[in-house]
């Protein structure tokens, strides 16, 4: 995550606080007590099912070639429903359906919260302009990896298993 680096309401150079135990970037000046919390983001990701398979894409940002759910930041003022519905539609093309939340799961390497969603669409995908490539695969072949959206992708596949 990107550091602050100068005071938001006087500007001036923020220096590390130790504040209950944790370091924190905090403006020297008393008068001001701006403390840089970095509180973590929320994440909305999305385990697409389409077509019986479920899709996982590359961003064109990665250089290794990993595929993962579609993910997404929060917009002012949405709810997260709507945010991942919206993601899917901009990173895939395609209308989906909301069919569960699946838990929601800490990515503290990212300073995020990733809120996790099975959704199902049909349609043609037509990959938006971050992704690279989106792949199909079934759901019994997918191997859930063990970071980020990872252990959703992993509760996801034990619950239907029952
Ligand atoms: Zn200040």
């Amino acid at each position: 995550m990107a550091q602050a680096k100068y005071c938001l309401y006087c500007g001036h150079e923020l220096s590390t606080k130790n504040i209950h135990g944790k370091d924190y970037q905090a403006c020297p000046l008393d008068k001001c007590n701006f403390v840089h919390w970095d509180n973590p983001l929320p994440v909305v990701a999305a385990i697409v099912e389409h077509e019986g398979n479920v899709l996982l894409a590359r961003n064109k940002a990665w250089t290794s070639k990993i595929f993962a759910l579609i993910t997404g930041f929060l917009e002012k003022g949405e709810t997260p429903e709507n945010a991942v519905l919206r993601e899917v539609k901009e990173e895939l093309g395609l209308n989906a359906e909301l069919k569960s939340m699946i838990g929601v799961y800490p990515y503290i390497e990212n300073n995020q919260v990733i809120i996790a969603y099975h959704v199902s669409a049909s349609g043609d995908v037509r990959l938006g302009e971050e992704i690279a490539e989106v792949i199909s695969i079934p759901p019994e072949k997918v191997r859930p990896w063990g970071f980020g959206a990872g252990p959703a992708v992993k509760d996801w596949l034990d619950r239907r298993k029952l």
